[in-house]
């Protein structure tokens, strides 16, 4: 299996120089050219597999120039301890017919875990398949959660280093406690004076900076983006899915080969992609209901089949979410029609901010599954505390943006079929909107509004976020914009 990028089907790399690229070479996002299959008896079979065993079938299939052996002990460095879950992703009952699978067992409390446990153990392998030599230094900039997913999954791994830009008074407390107080021997932080933009613009400079690429090349070292648009962030996210359902067969809700329904809190497109990725490679999905906080371009886009991102941008109590460019769709837009038209939504898209996909496309986006709700920061807090009081499941407002969206198109269908809320992240995460959402008072700092939580609901905390307020600081450079490239250089020079 061959991958070719989305603005070009010309091209044929495998899926190690995709992960190595990230993006490809046109700006386009690397894809399969055809998608592998699994087949019905192969689903069924995974009722009696434990999350291992699933994650290497699945990801043998998708990553097929890595070995057997490979994607074992990948699997088994990725989903290890640093997991509080045997079980990796639990799926528990909400009510009646709603499930939540619980993505936030992982090391950083949310489901970029899974992508960023495994990328790690791909990436430095993916270059020796590719004839690279080179240490593989990462660059991220972030707004809080994706910097400290980056550093956990990187931290320590052989062959790789990783170094993390983030706002200087631009994240939660806790946020900056998770990244500052992160071990490892490869890692380093940095505070930048400026917001989120001025940080990621620094990190962009950097990497189209060919003098810089020159001289870190004659050190051994070559620049690399753990971006959610990588190949090798999205493969292990497809196994999720398979997992969730053989659960609902291993269980006797359901038979192999009843459909279910999914509903994924959305962003950048990613996770909800991967669902898609599942369903066209053999697993029963009916629906696919994709799930917006008040940044509603998706929710829009999949009514009218026009994208439009020219639009107020709000900063909302599900942050993971506030997002007007969700990249990952031009997969999806791929998959549907062909790259020629995908070059020319996204030449339009970058000159004018919208394209329009048409009728006939967006019927089929329909007939594949899609379809998308949304709620505001009200509707959302409203949702938590609903669902809290009824049936005593505590969800974050992540999740909760999901569990609405379910119900939204529970009311218009009114189907028996079993829906599987994909829960993003631990609501200890995300605290002082936990609080508001069950009308809680606390003028504490973030970690004050953690124990408080904690008593209001009488749950303790993922070990992760109650041990961080005990932990030294290890980064405490706060630096300008415009020194990112001389701190990153002499960092990997080892100067
Ligand atoms: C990143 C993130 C999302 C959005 O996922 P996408 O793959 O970008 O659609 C949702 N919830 C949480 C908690 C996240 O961190």
């Amino acid at each position: 299996m061959l991958f070719c990028s989305t603005r070009n089907s010309g091209i044929n790399v495998p899926s190690a120089h995709a992960i190595l690229n990230g993006l490809a070479d046109d700006g386009g996002l690397y894809i399969p050219h055809s998608m592998p299959c699994f087949s019905l008896e192969e689903v069924s079979q995974m009722a009696e597999y434990s999350y291992h065993q699933i994650a290497e079938t699945v990801l043998a299939r998708f990553l097929p120039d890595y070995t057997a052996d490979e994607l074992h002990s990948f699997v088994k460095n990725a989903y290890g301890k640093q997991f509080d879950s045997e079980e990796v992703a639990p799926l528990v009952n909400v009510k009646n017919n709603m499930w939540s699978l619980e993505l936030w067992h992982g090391p950083t409390c949310a489901f970029k875990d899974f992508a960023l446990q495994m990328l790690p153990q791909l990436l430095p392998a993916a270059a020796k398949k590719c004839g690279e030599e080179k240490t593989v230094a990462i660059l991220v900039a972030t707004s809080g959660d994706t910097g400290k997913a980056a550093l956990e999954g990187f931290a320590d791994v052989e062959g790789t280093k990783i170094c993390v830009f983030y706002p200087h008074g631009g994240t939660s407390d806790i946020q900056r406690m998770q990244m500052v107080t992160q071990a490892g021997e490869n890692v380093n932080v940095f505070a930048v004076k400026g917001n989120f933009d001025d940080t990621q613009n620094g990190v962009k400079a950097i990497f189209t900076d060919s003098e810089m690429e020159n001289e870190l090349a004659e050190n051994g070292i070559m620049l690399s983006s753990a971006n959610s648009i990588n190949w090798g962030r999205l493969a292990p996210q497809i196994v999720y899915y398979y997992w969730a359902y053989s659960r609902l067969v291993k269980s006797g809700t359901i038979k192999a080969g009843d459909k279910v329904d999914f509903c994924v809190p959305t962003g950048n497109f990613g996770n909800i992609l991967a669902g898609y990725m599942a369903k066209k490679s053999g697993l029963p999905v009916n629906r696919l209901v994709c799930a917006s906080n008040e940044n509603n371009v998706l929710t829009d886009f999949l009514e009218t089949g026009i994208y439009d991102k020219n639009r107020t941008f709000h900063l909302t109590d599900s942050p993971s979410m506030d997002i007007l460019i969700s990249s990952n769709l031009e997969r999806l837009l791929y998959m549907m029609s062909d790259d020629k038209t995908v070059k020319n939504w996204m030449k339009e898209l970058k000159d004018n901010g919208r394209y329009n996909i048409g009728t006939d496309m967006l019927n089929r986006l329909h007939s594949e599954g899609f379809v998308g709700y949304f709620c505001d920061d009200i509707a959302t807090a409203e949702t938590i505390k609903k669902i809290y009081d009824e049936t005593g499941y505590l969800c974050d407002t992540h999740t909760a943006v999901g569990v609405n969206a379910a119900q939204k198109y529970a009311e218009t269908e009114n189907s028996d079929i079993p829906m599987v809320v994909v829960s993003t992240a631990s609501p200890f995460k995300f605290a002082p909107a936990m609080l508001n959402a069950l009308g809680e008072k606390c003028e504490g700092d973030d970690f004050e509004k953690l124990e408080k939580l904690e008593c209001a609901v009488k749950m303790k905390s993922p070990s992760p976020l109650s041990e961080l307020k005990n932990k030294q600081p290890r980064f405490e450079k706060v630096i300008e914009k415009n020194d990112m490239r001389s701190e990153v250089l002499s960092w990997l020079k080892g100067r």
